[in-house]
Formats: structure tokens, sequence, C-alpha cells
């Protein structure tokens, strides 16, 4: 557009560039989803299908935005690594927040009905988004382990609050019989009284969820004698590792290099 006299507005705008250098991590959360689940009926303690839907979403990121390495997801969050060297949206706060949380959002949405075919989105969902930059990849680490214990401490919480209600107790019964116990106390409460060994349930409740690329192998074709010509491709994969100990990180060291 040529210049007209209403041009210099355009200078109120702020510059929201994130330092260069730094690994961009931004999590969104569902917002009231506590209503939002119960709303839709969610299983408690962890409906399956509405973690398997979050986690499709994610794999939608990774696919719409290759500079995402990594994410990892619990319950209404995910968090999304963007490598330190990104240039999406020439590193503007605003542009990735808003693009990024309207992306996912989107999927959500779109993709509501192949997770729960029997029923309706009965509220439009929405997302709340926040990005913080960290200088160092071991930073980086530190911060997924800090979601990754939160996980664990809310889900071991909360398979003892609803084993608890649905035997019978109040939620406020359940809530005073929790209070003050360590974790080991909840481990042994799962077990004495419900026959549940906490270790058995399913990963992608105890370890939340983590999205990544993968380089996997596969037989492209067979040769003249019969032998399979291999090759490598990535392929976006989810899966519910210990992202707290080094063993995930050494055997994928290109996610955060
Ligand atoms: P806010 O808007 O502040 O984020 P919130 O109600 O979303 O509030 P959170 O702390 O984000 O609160 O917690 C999310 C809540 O959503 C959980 O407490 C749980 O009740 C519910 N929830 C989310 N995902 C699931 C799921 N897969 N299965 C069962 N409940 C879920
Ligand atoms: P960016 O991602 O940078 O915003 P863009 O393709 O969205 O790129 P805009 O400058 O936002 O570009 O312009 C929006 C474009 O969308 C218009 O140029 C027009 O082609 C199209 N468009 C949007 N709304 C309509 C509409 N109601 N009818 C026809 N075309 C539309
Ligand atoms: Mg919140
Ligand atoms: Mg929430
Ligand atoms: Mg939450
Ligand atoms: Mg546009």
């Amino acid at each position: 557009m040529a210049n007209s006299k209403y041009e210099y507005v355009k200078k109120f705008e702020v510059d929201d560039k994130l330092p260069p250098h730094n690994w961009i991590v931004l999590r969104i959360d569902g917002c009231h989803f506590h209503r939002f689940a119960a709303d839709h009926m969610f299983e408690k303690p962890n409906d399956e299908n509405a973690l398997n839907l979050m986690n499709i979403c994610a794999v939608s990121m990774l696919e719409h935005f290759p500079d995402v390495v990594f994410a990892y997801g619990v319950s209404d969050e995910y968090s999304f690594i963007l490598k330190e060297t990104t240039e999406l949206y020439q590193r503007r706060a605003s542009k990735i927040l808003s693009l990024s949380v309207s992306y996912f959002t989107s999927v959500y949405v779109m993709k509501w009905k192949d997770f729960f075919p029997h029923k309706e989105l009965r509220e439009p969902p929405s997302f709340d988004g926040r990005v913080i930059c960290y200088p160092r990849a071991n930073i980086v680490r530190d911060y997924l382990a800090w979601r990754q214990v939160d996980c664990h401490i809310n889900n071991q919480y909360n398979t003892c609050f609803w084993m608890l209600v649905k035997s019978g107790k109040t939620e406020r019964e359940a809530q005073e019989s929790l209070k003050g116990t360590l974790s080991k106390d909840k481990n042994e409460l799962l077990f004495q009284h419900f026959s549940v060994n906490y270790d058995k349930l399913p990963a992608m409740f105890r370890k939340g969820s983590c999205v990544y690329v993968d380089k996997v192998e596969e037989t492209v074709k067979l040769d003249y004698s019969g032998n399979p010509v291999k090759r490598l491709r990535k392929k976006v994969t989810v899966g519910h590792f210990d992202i707290i100990s080094p063993k995930f990180w050494n055997e994928h060291p290109y996610i955060l290099e």
C-alpha cells in the first residue's frame, strides 16, 4: 500500500523478537479443561482418547513446523521445543505463539470426531500459550524433567483419588485421606486396597508422551538377488519414555544437538 497519513500507527507496534542462540520452549495448556473434561465425560483419572487426541495434534505440529524438534505432553498441556537456530517468523514471540496455538486448536477440533465418534464437541476448546527461552540444552532437559516430575506427582495422586472415589468415598473424603501422604504411601494404598501395582499402569499415564523425529530403517525394495535395500527415513513418532534419566537422550543425541 502507498503511504497514507495513517501509516504512523504502525510505529506503535513493539519488537518482540526472541533473543538469538536460545532454545525456544512453547507451552500450551487447555483453558478450563477441568470443566471441559467433565462436560465431555472424560474417563477419570485418564481418558485415553483425550490423550491420544492431544498426541495427534502434537504430531501435526511437528509436521507443520519442522523447527519443532521435540514435544512433551501430559493432561491438557503440551510443550514444544524449537531448535536453537530457528528463524520461524523471525523469532517474533507473538507470531510464534498465536500461530502455533491456533494451529493446535484447529487440529484438536478437526480430529475430535476421530477420537470421539459418539461424542459431540459441546463447546469450542481453547488453549493458552507462553514462550520461554533457554540458553542451553541442559536447561531444556531440566525443563522437560520438571514437566515429567509434575506428570508423575499428579498422576499418582489422581490415580489414588479416583480409586477412592470409585470405591465409594466422597471427593472430600478421598482428598482428606490423601492429605500429607508420601509417594510410597500412595503406592502402598494402591497395592493394599486396590491390588494395583502403580508401575504396571500404562506408560502414557505415568510418563506422559514424547513426540520427536525418529530415524527408522525401512526396506524400499529388493535388489536383483532378493536382498532388501534399506534406507533411513525420518518419521514423527510418539513414545512414553523416561526423559529425566540420560538413556533416551543418549539414544537420540541429534534431538537437542
Ligand atoms: P486452566 O484454565 O487454569 O488451565 P484447567 O481446568 O485446565 O484450568 P489444569 O491444571 O490445566 O486446569 O488441569 C487440567 C484438567 O483437565 C485436569 O485436572 C483434568 O481434570 C482434566 N483433564 C485433562 N486431560 C484429561 C484426560 N485426558 N483425562 C481426564 N481428565 C483430563
Ligand atoms: P500472511 O500469512 O502473511 O498473512 P496471507 O496470504 O494471509 O499471508 P494477507 O495479506 O493476510 O496474506 O491477505 C489475505 C489474503 O487472503 C488476501 O490477499 C486474499 O487473497 C485472501 N482473502 C482473505 N479473505 C478473503 C475473502 N473474504 N475473499 C476473498 N479472498 C480473501
Ligand atoms: Mg493453566
Ligand atoms: Mg488447563
Ligand atoms: Mg494443565
Ligand atoms: Mg493473512
